[in-house]
């Protein structure tokens, strides 16, 4: 335990800090064929449709697992093993996704960007003008490596206008983030329970078009991994085809209608947007320096440039923020030394503003003067 004798607050890429009533959800044990479980199981991907407005096209097909194994299975089900993806790179994940057709044995070609750089749309559709053996297009909705938001919907118009497919890891920015499937067409979309949906972490999914789903069979290499096989089998019983993750289905219920009750995607997104800017700001006054333009920078997580001070140590700077029950994140940049600043799960200003007090106690405690610390 920490030195504020709570839970630390999480401001991190995830897991992330949940809710009271989420976390105590958990407290039940639920057979997998308990009718009372297959209702919860059934409104949570009916919301999770509804959330991307996909009601009379899309569905949404659930994993178990952490965030990857549902973006590994939306590559192996709906990237056809005769296709070719176009895969946008501008961080970790981007590469990620690279790694996974690598795997799979997929072929692929990469734009890739500085990781402050979001991919041209126009540069895009000069690509799939120049390779017509390129089937779907893969973008990161928001690339949490650097916290910059991809401008997903001009991705998504010039790869329909060049007759191409799209697939969004929108991990990070799905529920915070507005996605409309009737305005942005894309064939699927992998998130998670644990990100701004602030559920707790056991479960992924892939919101994606029934019929193109249904026409995708045959493409996935893994059985675990074949959401067709989990689709199919779920829509028929109403079960998960293997041991379901029962207690992170109950908690993700309760933070969807947590998630309903403060204003569905777009309270979601104000809640984060103040976060975001408290945490900005705040630390601009402090003498730190964000690594993205404003304009580029989702309210998701935020990259700041590692200070250039002799007794700024970040291993010491973690450690500290800790102790007072804080946990931040180091950097995952290739060219930048930097630390990262979480805004999403459960936290508001009064965690923000706590934040910062904690920081200006760790700056005061390690001797590092930077800028000027407002009164
Ligand atoms: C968190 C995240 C993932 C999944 O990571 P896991 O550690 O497997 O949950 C994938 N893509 C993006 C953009 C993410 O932020």
């Amino acid at each position: 335990m920490n030195k504020a004798n709570r839970d630390p607050y999480l401001l991190t890429p995830g897991p992330l800090t949940t809710s009271a009533d989420t976390k105590a959800a958990m407290l039940h044990d639920w057979g997998s064929r308990d009718a009372a479980f297959i209702d919860i199981n059934r409104r949570v991907l009916d919301r999770l449709v509804e959330l991307a407005n996909g009601q009379n096209t899309h569905v949404a097909v659930p994993l178990q697992g952490s965030g990857t194994f549902a973006v590994e299975a939306m590559v192996a089900t709906f990237l056809p093993r005769d296709g070719k993806a176009l895969i946008l790179i501008n961080g970790a994940y981007g590469h990620r996704i690279a790694t996974i057709c690598d795997y799979l044995g997929r072929a692929y070609s990469t734009y890739e960007t500085d990781e402050d750089v979001p991919p041209d749309p126009e540069y895009v559709a000069a690509c799939l003008a120049d390779d017509p053996a390129i089937t779907h297009v893969i973008v990161v909705h928001c690339e949490t490596t650097s916290g910059i938001l991809n401008p997903v919907a001009d991705i998504a118009a010039v790869t329909a206008a060049a007759g191409r497919r799209l697939l969004i890891d929108s991990m990070s920015a799905f529920g915070a983030l507005p996605m409309d499937a009737g305005e942005i067409p894309f064939d699927a979309l992998a998130a998670s329970a644990n990100k701004c949906l602030e559920g707790v972490p056991g479960i992924g999914f892939v919101l994606c078009r029934k019929e193109v789903l249904i026409q995708s069979a045959g493409n996935a290499h893994s059985l675990s991994l074949d959401l067709i096989d989990q689709w199919t089998a779920m829509d028929k019983t109403g079960q998960w085809r293997f041991t379901p993750p029962t207690h992170v289905v109950v908690a993700f219920e309760q933070a969807l209608r947590e998630h309903e009750a403060e204003g569905g995607v777009a309270g979601r997104y104000a809640r984060y947007r103040e976060n975001c800017d408290i945490l900005v700001s705040g630390m601009r006054a402090r003498g730190f320096t964000p690594l993205l333009d404003d304009s580029l920078q989702a309210p998701i997580i935020v990259t700041f440039h590692m200070p250039d001070n002799p007794k700024f140590e970040f291993g010491a700077f973690y450690d500290r923020l800790q102790d007072k029950g804080y946990v931040i994140y180091p950097g995952k940049l290739t060219k930048v030394d930097s630390f990262r600043i979480g805004c999403i799960g459960r936290l508001g200003a009064m965690e923000m503003q706590g934040a910062l007090k904690a920081i200006d106690q760790t700056l005061t405690e390690m001797g590092v003067q930077l800028g000027k610390v407002p009164a």
